[in-house]
């Protein structure tokens, strides 16, 4: 058997070095590294894929957010909600920003941000609210984007973890998550579903005057040559990185697939098992709710068990000796984080990601798992949850 890895960047090299190798080639030929032909080349490829007005790329995930919000004029004391379960990328850049950030729980069966809970958090000073779309899995855009209405709130996507990843409305149509708020960030880091090799990052939008301002601002605010109009940031992504996103975006549909059909091998091995809670799907998609592994909402950039009853951390550690890597994606509730911590917080309004950060584990997600590892790992987990639970 291949030695397993949670990300197989390597196995997936190999097989795209024929197209990758000459698109970075083309860019050391034409020494156009900085916002040269192929930036550009890939932000339309990108903007077709999408159906999206405007993609702006730059430097990373973690800027994109960062820019989105500078775009829309958020300033000091805005509140901005967003979940406690999640990277911390999303609410570093709101308290970077001095706006305040107000974290609340997530659902228990999505893990996406919990609508109630935000209804609760709305208050006169909110002006965003930014869901992160997590594991894969868009959160539930529709309830989001009617309160956002209603109260005059801005959305901002967090779409790091679900690119190419379809949206059902609740009529049935579909949407490419990060194409239904008002502005949404991306992460190209390598080992996102799409990934370049080094850092990246881009931010969608259909406003046309909210991707001016924010063209501006990922260029030292500048409109006309050295007019600084605004405060801006230095954030681009290199031309290099944007030959091997271009030359790695035709395959994100099967990449996406790939992770879908280990996803769905998984699934076979785990449901039905009364320790273990596979991924759930979408509220709104083909198969309501439940397992997504045969439609096109999630795209299991994280493949997520959550445990009951199941030493946890005892499984982790077993899973090691097995040579079976593994993650807690996350261990820690950001309410919780010494950066975060705030004394409006209440311990009772985070009872869903308190217990998450205990129960869940998630296992080897990539596009080159073969069926011997996928075996191999269930196998490995299923034991040990039969013997010591
Ligand atoms: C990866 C990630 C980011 C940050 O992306 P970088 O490119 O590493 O800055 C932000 N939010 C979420 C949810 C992520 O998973």
């Amino acid at each position: 058997m291949k030695k397993i890895q949670m990300v197989d960047l390597q196995g997936q090299y190999a097989k795209i070095k024929n197209v990758v190798d000459p698109s970075i080639e083309e860019v050391m030929n034409s020494a156009a590294f900085i916002n040269g032909p192929k930036v550009h080349q890939f932000q339309k490829n990108l903007e077709d894929y999408l159906d999206v007005k405007h993609v702006i790329p730059c430097a990373n995930g973690t800027d994109a957010l960062q820019i989105a919000m500078m775009g829309l004029g958020l300033k000091p004391g805005d509140e901005v909600i967003t979940a406690d379960f999640t990277f911390a990328a999303t609410v570093e850049v709101i308290a970077l920003l001095q706006l305040t950030p107000v974290l609340v729980d997530v659902d228990p069966i999505t893990f996406n941000i919990d609508i109630d809970a935000i209804k609760n958090a709305i208050t006169p000073k909110t002006k965003a609210i930014v869901p992160v779309h997590l594991f894969g899995l868009p959160a539930e855009m529709d309830t989001i984007l009617e309160l956002a209405k209603e109260h005059g709130l801005y959305v901002i996507e967090d779409n790091a973890q679900a690119i190419g990843a379809n949206y059902t409305h609740s009529d049935g149509s579909k949407t490419k998550a990060g194409v239904l708020g008002d502005v949404a960030s991306t992460s190209f880091f390598p080992s996102k579903n799409l990934g370049c090799y080094g850092d990246g990052g881009a931010i969608f939008t259909n406003n046309d005057d909210l991707a001016h301002s924010i063209r501006g601002i990922v260029n030292h605010g500048m409109y006309e040559r050295y007019h600084h109009d605004v405060v801006g940031v230095n954030s681009r992504l290199d031309s290099i990185q944007a030959a091997v996103l271009d030359a790695k975006l035709p395959h994100l549909d099967t990449y996406n697939n790939t992770r879908r059909n280990a996803a769905r091998k998984y699934n076979e091995a785990f449901k039905n098992h009364p320790n273990i809670t596979i991924p759930s799907g979408a509220k709104n998609c083909e198969n309501k709710g439940n397992i997504c592994d045969t439609c096109d909402c999630h795209v299991f950039h994280q493949y997520t068990l959550n445990l009951k009853d199941v030493d946890r951390d005892a499984l982790f550690a077993h899973l090691q000796e097995n040579q079976i890597p593994c993650g807690v994606y996350y261990p820690i509730p950001l309410h919780r984080q010494k950066a975060y911590t705030d004394e409006r917080y209440n311990e009772a309004d985070f009872e869903v990601t308190n217990e998450l950060v205990k129960s869940v584990i998630s296992l080897p997600m990539h596009t080159e798992l073969d069926d011997e590892q996928i075996d191999f790992i269930t196998t490995t987990v299923l034991n040990f949850i039969n013997k010591n639970s």
